[in-house]
């Protein structure tokens, strides 16, 4: 059985009220599942190197916590992965909001068999806006949702909706991953 969610980053043109010091929330699919610490990442073919570059920044900031620990591969079943790539979208599309500019996207997938549970997380940068999308902050936001990390309405932390260039974690976003893999 597999569930997946999948969240997105935006830049705003319009303001919206601002909520300090708030936890970060468990993306809802994750909470109470437990998973190993450990993932294996790798990226999609094709990736360009600035996109792998910011990743990489990420991937540092995750594994400086000491909580999780990402390490590059493909894992083998049962184990939990997370790949990067890229896509495009248009301002054309139905479903973006012209108010809005998605700069990413990214979210876990559990898998739970009757002995383990497991996540095959994703994250993505959007190649429409490349200036503003190939950012650490972004990466470092949707690596976030990955890893089972939801939407804070700090405007300090990484997992705030709307890109406010954070690429260090708030100890609330610490503190959630305390919750989610200890
Ligand atoms: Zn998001």
């Amino acid at each position: 059985m597999a569930e997946s969610s999948q969240q997105e980053i935006i830049k705003k043109k319009t303001n919206q009220q601002d909520l300090s010091n708030s936890t970060t929330p468990i993306e809802s699919i994750v909470k109470g599942v437990p998973l190993a610490n450990t993932y294996y990442y790798s990226f999609a073919e094709g990736t360009p190197n600035s996109v792998k570059q910011v990743f990489s920044l990420a991937i540092a900031t995750y594994n400086n916590t000491g909580i999780v620990k990402l390490v590059p591969g493909t894992g083998e079943a049962g184990q939990n992965t997370v790949v990067f790539s890229t896509y495009y979208t248009t301002e054309d599309d139905p479903d973006v909001q012209q108010s809005t500019e998605e700069l990413g996207k990214g979210g876990p997938e559990i898998f739970k068999s009757s002995i383990s549970s497991y996540n095959h997380g994703r994250a993505l940068i959007n190649l429409q806006y490349p200036d503003e999308a190939i950012s650490q902050a972004v990466a470092t936001h949707e690596l976030g949702h990955a890893l089972g990390l939801g939407h804070s309405k700090d405007p300090q932390s990484v997992m705030y909706p709307m890109d406010k260039g954070m690429t260090a974690l708030t100890q609330n976003d610490i503190n959630t991953l305390h919750a989610i893999y200890d």
